[in-house]
């Protein structure tokens, strides 16, 4: 059960996958799923698709993007999914990085010359839309590309160690690097992501999170899939419609990042209230006041995960009940190696602040076309160098305390972001806080902090009563030098806090 081709239970009739859409919500059995599946890796393979051959998918959450990603990945093709929603340059960044073989876009994208088409089109990328017709997935070729002359090959079968799917990370502490991930690596994640929530045929699940990073394919989608479950798929998260596909086709737990936990707090509520067997939160922290928010508010255990891209998403989870969780910690290791290395790649006393490694069949074997990163990134022993600081307790729950490269090197002296970040965001006026390093003459680095006021509070606190008040509550080193106040904070697109470019707005702001 290592290609995700046998990790399915192809011939049931269960439901694995529910569009909601209207008139009527497009309901489809794994039998279905896969003799759709089947049905369009010919159609790629008639195409001029070889092995090894990169897709990219630039859809969005569809059944489309569903089809196309497992055909591709089955046949030894390698599914690339990117943002719908990028700019020209990025599409070109991307195809050009795996000198991807076609790019398949929406219905209608060639006629309006869309930025992917622009930029499959600059290196000679197949072009090719992708949509459902009411009756099957098509795959509806624009231009053949350099895969011209190349038509009609036949289709293979995927083995364990072939790559099945190539994500970039997001880019956070630099240039994106490729992440190639094998059949393995994504089977033993569903293996780790269904034992650790004990999912199976019953469970029904809302997907939020894109299918076009780990998040959302492995956790939202790949894994309940492996259990035999039912996955309801509309096109995007919408906190209007959200408690509608929940209560209507019965979902009764979703995966999401912090940042959607929140717009559903503050969202109107579910009446009456679905049975959820837990929430899952991953991507981002999760402050301990949300998670106590969201286990009050939808009475339901919440279970923050800790993920990343090379690890094919999940590493660490709090558990499900009666097992102990933990608010402000990621949890325990699942079928994945944790250990707590110094730079030399010893383990640290127990308690001790380091960098969270791991090691486990979900990990990526290395970049794309980067000896350099590889090379320090493993540790001798095959432990993966994650770039983030945590700690573990006695019991193996592990706490995230920053990210090596974002530390504030304050003079040697070395401060957590997120603990300051942490401590503002209890001031009683504050909606969001980030913090990051500023440069600074004398000691190299210092605090920065751009803060968002909750709406009532907005022009009420100055930075020096703000200061005042974090006096009582941070060492003195650790104050922001220089706190800057914002109306909204700037975030990717997929919701995540980019340290630096928060940094880069404020100072161009204070200009
Ligand atoms: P890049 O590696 O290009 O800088 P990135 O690390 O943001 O980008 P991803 O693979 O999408 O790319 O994100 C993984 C990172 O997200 C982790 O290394 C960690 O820093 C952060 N992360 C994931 N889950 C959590 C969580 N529950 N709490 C805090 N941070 C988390
Ligand atoms: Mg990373």
């Amino acid at each position: 059960m290592t290609t995700l081709a046998n990790s399915f239970q192809r011939d049931s009739s269960s439901t694995a996958v529910i569009v909601p859409s209207k008139p009527a919500a497009l309901t489809i059995s794994y039998q279905q799923l896969s003799a759709e599946v089947s049905s369009f890796q010919k159609k790629l393979a008639a195409l001029g698709i070889a092995p090894e051959s990169a897709v990219s998918i630039a859809l969005p959450n569809s059944y489309e993007f569903i089809v196309a990603f497992l055909a591709a990945s089955w046949q030894r093709g390698i599914a690339a999914p990117l943002n719908p929603a990028y700019k020209q340059s990025e599409f070109e960044f991307y195809i050009d990085d795996l000198s991807s073989a076609v790019a398949l876009v929406p219905k209608g994208a060639f006629k309006e010359d869309a930025a992917a088409v622009r930029a499959a089109r600059k290196y000679k990328a197949a072009i090719a839309e992708c949509y459902w017709n009411g009756k099957e997935v098509v795959l509806d070729v624009k231009d053949k590309g350099k895969l011209a002359g190349k038509e009609n090959r036949t289709v293979e079968q995927a083995q364990p160690d072939d790559v099945a799917l190539v994500l970039h990370t997001s880019g956070t502490t630099g240039r994106p690097k490729a992440v190639p991930l094998t059949h393995r690596n994504l089977s033993r994640t569903m293996k780790n992501i269904q034992a650790t929530y004990d999912l199976s045929s019953s469970d029904r699940t809302l997907l939020v999170m894109p299918l076009f990073h780990v998040h959302g394919l492995l956790a939202g989608f790949l894994a309940p899939l492996a259990s035999g479950g039912s996955v309801i798929v509309p096109p995007r998260f919408s906190a209007s419609d959200f408690w509608a596909n929940f209560t209507t086709h019965k979902a009764n737990w979703y995966t999401a990042v912090p940042t959607i936990h929140q717009i559903l707090l503050k969202s109107p509520k579910p009446d009456p209230k679905p049975e959820i067997r837990f929430i899952r939160s991953c991507s981002s922290p999760l402050s301990p006041k949300t998670f106590h928010e969201l286990e009050e508010t939808f009475d339901a255990p919440v279970l923050e995960a800790y993920a990343m891209t090379e690890a094919a998403h999940q590493m660490t989870s709090n558990p499900l009940p009666p097992r102990k969780r933990q608010p402000g910690s990621v949890g325990i290791g699942q079928g994945v190696e944790v250990k707590i290395l110094d730079q030399d790649g010893k383990e640290v006393p127990q308690g001790g602040e380091a960098e969270i490694c791991i090691r486990g069949e979900n990990v990526t074997k290395g970049y794309l076309n980067n000896p350099e990163a590889n090379k320090s990134s493993f540790t001798k022993d095959g432990f993966f160098r994650t770039g983030d600081q945590g700690k573990m307790d006695e019991e193996g729950y592990v706490f995230i305390t920053g990210r090596i490269k974002e530390l504030i090197n304050k003079g040697g002296e070395k401060i957590s972001p997120i603990e300051i970040d942490n401590v503002l965001a209890q001031h009683p006026s504050v909606s969001e806080a980030v913090s990051f390093a500023i440069e600074d003459e004398m000691y190299g680095q210092d605090v920065g902090a751009a803060i968002v006021l909750k709406d009532d509070a907005k022009d009420k606190l100055s930075a020096d009563e703000l200061r005042e008040w974090l006096k009582e509550r941070v060492a003195k080193f650790k104050l922001p030098k220089k706190i800057f106040f914002t109306d909204t904070m700037p975030k990717t697109a997929t919701g995540k806090i980019q340290r630096r470019m928060v940094a880069e707005a404020m100072l161009k702001q204070e200009k």
